[in-house]
């Protein structure tokens, strides 16, 4: 960790806790900084604050009180999921106060280098391989994950020495909170459109994504998504060298597919079916990562290795069990429609795919093609059930059946299959209709499969 001095005496508010305001109190707090916490939960039902004031911390709690606005604060550390249109952001803002993210007080601190991937999709996969790749390395320091895939990067930054690197996931929503933070190595695995809601326009949700290159430089690399004309041109506002992946052109200044062989540069590196988890998809994030590693001077056969093992991470087209020739894949995490058309572009068998949550306003027809080639019976629930049900329609599939939740939708999806199916959660929705998170509901549908093959054993 370096020696930070410019919190030293200074008043910093935390604004919202959760893991990541949890650990940026405590940091401030070491650094030296009066630190003032304000979480919305009542004092009674939030360990956390009670912690905090154990600690030495001070808190407000039950809400947001604009009085706030009258101390004098340094900074605003604010947590990634609570809107610019909050008041006290808002004011701490018109009275121009920085209002930070945790990740950006994480690359004040890091002693290592910084890697930061972002994207609509396929981040924490990423994440993950660019980890596992340069953890092969005899020669280096560590990689550490970090950020959005739920590892608090102030927390690895404390730990992190000056020859370790923490691989960070970095959202949207973190990234419009950073000024001075700057990966060495920047990944955009995609830009799709969603969360709209937050960032008010598709050319805002760019804007906030292009923060990770903002303070680059010459020295530094951005890896780009080159599938994509608008990707491709958003790279010129990067001042990085940028290092192309495709899996559609001959990139040859970074990593691509060329005939179901992966390259880097000239290099062979392996052959793409031979990647274990499943889908074109992860094939583009294993080429992100290829670029990432060949970077970092990670060896082809560490890089292979990794590959050829890694089975992908937990609520991610993650694979179950296989039980009487049906294959089991939890994809809690396809929260939209882009994401469960991967997923099921990745299987050459039919799937009865398990599907709906919440409605979110937008309709579903774009996904029937997927459908079509890949479903042979659907089941719905959720608020989204019935819109859901209308795009299975319309790709012509023939069994559509409505439950009430995705773990009772699991015995229907047995009764629907046969050996050599593939039965998938792949929602293309968001979980929080009917569960607190997509990692809650990812779990209890792998309990009720559970359910189901333990009781199928018993018989
Ligand atoms: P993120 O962290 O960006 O949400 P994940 O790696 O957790 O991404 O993957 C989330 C879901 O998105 C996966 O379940 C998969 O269905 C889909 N997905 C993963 N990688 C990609 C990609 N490169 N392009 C499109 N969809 C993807």
């Amino acid at each position: 960790m370096k020696s930070v001095e410019q919190y030293r005496n200074q008043k910093v508010l935390v604004l919202g806790l959760a893991k990541s305001g949890m650990n940026a109190a405590r940091l401030l707090h070491k650094l030296g900084a009066f630190v003032t916490v304000n979480d919305k939960k009542d004092f009674d039902d939030n360990p956390d604050a009670q912690a905090l004031l154990s600690e030495g911390i001070k808190v407000i709690t039950g809400g947001h009180p604009l009085s706030l606005l009258d101390e004098d604060f340094k900074v605003v550390v604010k947590n990634p999921g609570i809107p610019y249109s909050n008041p006290i952001v808002a004011g701490a803002l018109a009275k121009h106060i920085p209002v930070i993210t945790e990740v950006e007080l994480a690359s004040q601190i890091l002693a290592g280098e910084l890697i930061g991937v972002t994207g609509t999709n396929g981040k924490t996969t990423t994440t993950t391989m660019i980890t596992m790749m340069l953890n092969q390395r005899t020669d280096a320091g560590k990689a550490y994950v970090a950020g959005n895939i739920g590892v608090p990067a102030s927390a690895v930054a404390q730990k992190a020495q000056p020859n370790d690197t923490m691989v960070t996931e970095l959202s949207s929503f973190m990234l419009c909170g950073i000024e001075t933070l700057h990966p060495h190595i920047a990944v955009l695995t995609n830009i799709y459109s969603t969360h709209l809601d937050y960032h008010g326009s598709r050319e805002n949700y760019i804007k906030a994504k292009m923060r990770i290159t903002m303070n680059q430089t010459a020295d530094d690399y951005f890896v780009v998504n080159w599938d994509s004309e608008e990707w491709r041109n958003l790279s010129q506002q990067s001042a990085a060298q940028v290092v192309p992946f495709s899996r559609q052109h001959n990139t040859e200044a970074g990593a691509y597919e060329k005939d179901g062989q992966l390259y880097f540069k000239d290099e062979y590196i392996m052959d793409a079916k031979d990647i274990k988890i499943p889908g074109d998809h992860n094939v583009e994030n294993a080429l992100a990562a290829i670029a990432v590693a060949k970077l970092s001077a990670v060896p082809t056969a560490g890089i292979v290795q990794v590959l050829k093992t890694f089975s992908g991470v937990r609520h991610r087209t993650q694979y179950v069990e296989t039980y009487e020739g049906r294959q089991f894949y939890n994809d809690s995490k396809a929260t939209n429609i882009v994401s469960t058309e991967m997923a099921l572009k990745g299987f050459d068998q039919p799937v009865v795919l398990l599907a709906g949550g919440l409605d979110r306003g937008n309709t579903f027809e774009t996904l029937a093609p997927a459908l079509k080639d890949h479903v042979k019976a659907m089941i719905v629930f959720g608020e989204t059930a019935q819109k859901m049900a209308d795009a299975g329609k319309l790709a012509g599939i023939e069994t559509i059946k409505f439950t009430e939740n995705c773990e009772t939708a699991v015995p229907l999806a047995w009764d629907l299959s046969e050996a050599g199916d593939i039965i998938m959660l792949s929602p293309a929705n968001a979980s929080w209709d009917q569960y607190p998170n997509f990692e809650i509901r990812g779990d209890r549908y792998i309990k009720a499969i559970e359910t189901l093959t333990g009781k199928a054993e018993e018989n």
